[in-house]
C-alpha cells in the first residue's frame, strides 16, 4: 500500500488544476479500493495506459492478429457457482450461466482462444455447447467479442450487443479478418435475456465503449441465491475528452446503484485482472464447508468497487483538464 501513496503523491503533481484537487479524487479511490481492488486501482488511478485520442482498430489490414503462445493465456475451465461455469483465460473472462433450457455464455475471449476454452472449456466440465442459446458480450472489443461469430455461425446462439458496439462492428473495416457476427439482438436498458430459469438483466453503462453493457444476475452457491453484478468496462481506452469521462463517471454511478438495489455481493468482470478471477478459482478450490465463497465481496465491497473506478475517472479528468490548459 506504501507504494500506491507515494506515487499518488507523484501523480498529483500536474498543472493547472489544483492538484490536491487530482488528489482528492485519487486519495478516495485508494480509500474505496482498500486491499480489495488494488489492481483496478493501479491500473485507472496508478498508471493509467497512454490514451488514445482516437478508436484503434484492433487487427490493422494485411498484418495476422499477434496470437500469444498457448501457456501465455491458456487456463484450465472450473465451476464457480452451481449454475455458473467459467471458461475463460488467464486474461480474460468468459462464463456459462446454465439453465434448465439451455446456456447464456458472458462474454467471449480473443477469436484463436474461444473454441479452445469456451466450447472446449463447455466439454470438459460435461455441459453440451450446442446448448447456448445466448451470447451476451459487454462490449466490441477484440478480447471479448471474438468467439461471437463462432458460437453464432455453429450453434445458432443469439448475440446480443449495445447498438453502438453492433454500429461499430459494421463500421470496421479491418478488425474482423475472419467475419463478423451478424446483427442479432440489439440490447436495451433494463431488458431481461431469459433461457429457462436463467436470467440476466442488462445495465447500459457506456464509457469504455459507447454499447457497453454490465449485468445483474442471480447464481447459487449450494442452493443459496446471490446476486451478482458484472462490470462490463473498466479501462479508459476510449478516446480521452471531459465528456467521454463524464459519460463513463456517470456508468459507475448508475452500476453502483443497480447493484444495491439488487443487493449483489458477487462482483464479476470480463478482465480477471480486476475481479481476481484466477485467485479465486483457486481459493475456491481450497475452500471448507461452512467458508464464504471468494466472489462474495459484500454489497460494501461493491459499493467500494465502482467508487474506485469513478473516482480514478474524475482523477484522469481534471487531469486532462489540466494538460489542455
Ligand atoms: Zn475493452
Amino acid at each position: 500500500m506504501k507504494i500506491f501513496i507515494a506515487l499518488l503523491l507523484v501523480a498529483g503533481a500536474y498543472g493547472q488544476v489544483p492538484p490536491n484537487e487530482i488528489d482528492q479524487h485519487m486519495i478516495k479511490a485508494r480509500n474505496a479500493a482498500g486491499t480489495d481492488f488494488t489492481d483496478v486501482l493501479a491500473r485507472l488511478c496508478v498508471a493509467p495506459p497512454p490514451i488514445p485520442t482516437t478508436t484503434v482498430e484492433r487487427a490493422p489490414s494485411g498484418r495476422a492478429p499477434v496470437i500469444p503462445a498457448r501457456d501465455i493465456w491458456y487456463a484450465e475451465p472450473a465451476k464457480v457457482f452451481d449454475n455458473l461455469y467459467f471458461v475463460g483465460s488467464k486474461i480474460h473472462n468468459a462464463w456459462a450461466l446454465t439453465s434448465n433450457e439451455g446456456i447464456i455464455i458472458l462474454d467471449t475471449i480473443f477469436t484463436y482462444n474461444s473454441e479452445e476454452e469456451i466450447i472446449g472449456g463447455l466439454k470438459k466440465l460435461g455441459l453440451d455447447p450446442a446448448k447456448i442459446k445466448y451470447v451476451i458480450i459487454s462490449h466490441a472489443h477484440g478480447d471479448h467479442v471474438g468467439g461471437a461469430k463462432l458460437l453464432q455461425d455453429r450453434y445458432g446462439a443469439k448475440v446480443v450487443m449495445g447498438a453502438p458496439d453492433w454500429d461499430s462492428i459494421e463500421k470496421s473495416k479491418n478488425g474482423y479478418p475472419e467475419g463478423k457476427p451478424k446483427k442479432d439482438i440489439v440490447a436495451d436498458d433494463g431488458q431481461k435475456i431469459t433461457a429457462g430459469d436463467a436470467s440476466v438483466t442488462i445495465v447500459t453503462t457506456p464509457g469504455h465503449t459507447p454499447g457497453t453493457l454490465s449485468m445483474i444476475f442471480q447464481v447459487k452457491d449450494n442452493g443459496k441465491p446471490l446476486t451478482v453484478a458484472y462490470s462490463g468496462g473498466t479501462a479508459f481506452n476510449f478516446p480521452s475528452t471531459v465528456p467521454n469521462f463524464d459519460i463513463y463517471i456517470r456508468s459507475q454511478q448508475k452500476m453502483a446503484a443497480a447493484a444495491a438495489a439488487a443487493n449483489a455481493t458477487v462482483l464479476m468482470s470480463n478482465h480477471t485482472e480486476f475481479d481476481g478471477a484466477m485467485y479465486k478459482i483457486k481459493l475456491l478450490q481450497l475452500r471448507k464447508p461452512g467458508e464464504p465463497h471468494p466472489f462474495e465481496v459484500g454489497k460494501d465491497a461493491i459499493a467500494r468497487y465502482f467508487t474506485t473506478t469513478g473516482e480514478c475517472a474524475e482523477a484522469a479528468k481534471l487531469k486532462l483538464q489540466s494538460a489542455a490548459h
